[in-house]
């Protein structure tokens, strides 16, 4: 199908229909899409005992046929590549020109497993007798399950399910339920580029709960990935203790973006605009509590308000635009709250909140937020600055780690040693120092406290599809 827009799960490389069928709507517009089959329990079962049969026969190639097939998946979303960014923002509503970001951003997560894949090395242990030798070498660990959610429809996507590939294993997906088009469209592509059939089905699915926990109670899965919300992993975490999956938990930050004094403002602000404002701010990454050093601040926020009044909110797919509707309305519902709440605690707004109607939010900048207000300690996830002045680097140190969250920080400084010191203190997975941009699929993305387990991208993000076993001979 030339728009790849197709209506049902993917199981065993075809098709699975059901009667019950459910709307996926365009966040602009408000408007249904198409309407796509709920997966049944019957069909669950199905894709189960379908990974099941697809890793007993990955087991039967090696890993250069995997990095092939692999590589010949990249080049199909690639060769999609306008029309995949098309299907997101149509479903996501972020800007097409971040939807064509995203296909290079999560196709080079299948480029570089595909490199991996060759490189799951183990080792040769040097032994403590002259009796014995001891190796120790990488397994794939069985079949996979994974929960992704919408903000990221194909990058989430295809940073779990290429390393899962390359090591071996096979892959049972439950996309979100807003943005599952864009998930059947790359197990299409997989399926076209030779993957072994079973090794990527997708579940598409409005029964999140039920089918998680079909998920995590099977004994055949034997691996458990989910990004999302911190809370609903904990869910998803405590279930899989019962048959003691091995898990990665992609969940919720809260991250810092500090400002010193002695930073290059222009470029600080230009990342925070990048840290901020990607997606609608939409990302678990993205800058949530912005600290600025007191004695810079009037310079910081005059530039900053320029630079946000200039901001294009419109339909994704209309010329310029800086910021697509937020997912669904009650998601503006909830950005609004954050903001009146911290208002009535004595925060001050610079720049109008306007009404844009649907779900679009208005960008704008919420001043001297203080840690009474709910906004300091809850993700955002829209378009608004929080701003909270800081005299010195231990002050903000202490503010920036008081979070039960450890995913990603920024800072810009142009002191080497103050740039050792902070990246070093602060407690987060990941940190961008004079950068607000930092996910690359060549290294490890993930977060520490409450915000996760396990890493994504990198020569770690194999690792999390392996086992190791350990082999002693005596001889
Ligand atoms: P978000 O706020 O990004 O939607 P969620 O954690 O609610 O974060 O959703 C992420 C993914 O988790 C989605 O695919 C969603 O359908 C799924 N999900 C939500 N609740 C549950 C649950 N109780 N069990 C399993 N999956 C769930």
């Amino acid at each position: 199908m030339s728009d790849l827009i197709f209506s049902d799960s993917f199981i065993n490389g075809e098709f699975y229909k059901t009667a019950t069928r459910f709307s996926v709507d365009d966040p602009a517009t408000g408007k249904s899409i198409i309407e796509v089959s709920d997966i049944d329990e019957q069909g669950v079962n199905t894709a189960i005992n379908a990974a099941k049969g697809a890793f007993v026969k990955l087991k039967a190639t090696n890993a250069t046929e995997r990095s092939d097939t692999l590589m010949r998946w990249y080049e199909l979303v690639i060769k999609h590549k306008q029309t995949l960014a098309t299907l997101m923002t149509k479903e996501q509503g972020k800007p097409l020109k971040e939807s064509l970001g995203e296909i290079d951003y999560g196709a080079g997560f299948i480029k570089w497993f595909a490199e991996q894949a060759k490189r799951s090395y183990g080792d040769v242990i040097p032994a403590t007798d002259n009796q014995h030798r001891l190796t120790s070498y990488k397994q794939p660990i069985g079949v996979v399950a994974g929960i992704t959610p919408w903000n990221f429809p194909v990058a989430m996507v295809t940073r779990k399910v290429a390393p899962a590939y390359a090591a071996g294993c096979s892959f049972i997906l439950k996309p979100s339920e807003h943005t599952p088009l864009c998930a059947i469209a790359l197990a299409y592509l997989a399926d076209q580029a030779g993957f072994v059939k079973g090794a990527f089905n997708v579940l598409v699915s409005q029964n999140a709960k039920d089918v998680g926990k079909m998920l995590t109670d099977s004994e055949v899965v034997r691996k458990f990935t989910f990004t999302g919300s911190t809370e609903v992993g904990k869910q998803l975490l405590s279930q899989c203790a019962e048959t003691i999956k091995k898990t990665s938990m992609e969940l919720g930050g809260n991250a810092p973006f500090i400002i010193f004094d002695n930073a290059d403002i222009d470029d600080a602000i230009d990342g925070l605009m990048a840290a901020k404002f990607r997606n609608s701010g939409q990302a678990c990454v993205a800058a949530n509590r912005i600290f600025i050093q007191r004695s810079i601040m009037d310079k910081v926020l005059n530039k900053l308000t320029s630079k946000v009044a200039g901001l294009k909110v419109a339909n994704g797919f209309e010329d310029e635009v800086d910021i697509g509707p937020l997912i669904y309305p009650e998601a503006k519902q909830k950005v609004q709250q954050l903001i009146n709440d911290a208002l009535s605690k004595g925060a001050s707004l610079i720049g109008e909140q306007r009404d844009l109607g649907g779900s679009f939010q208005n960008p704008v900048i919420v001043n001297n937020v203080t840690p009474e207000m709910n906004i300091y300690h809850q993700e955002v996830f829209g378009p608004v600055l929080s701003i909270i002045p800081f005299d010195d680097e231990a002050e903000v140190l202490a503010l920036s780690n008081d979070v039960p969250y450890g995913l990603a920080a920024y800072f810009y400084s142009q002191n080497i040693k103050q740039i050792y010191r902070v990246s070093e203190a602060l407690e987060f997975g990941m940190v961008g120092v004079n950068e607000g941009v930092i996910s690359n699929p060549v290294a490890p993305f993930g977060g520490v406290k409450q915000s996760g387990l396990g890493r994504e991208g990198g020569h770690q993000g194999l690792d999390e599809y392996l086992e190791e076993k350990y082999v002693c001979i005596k001889v």
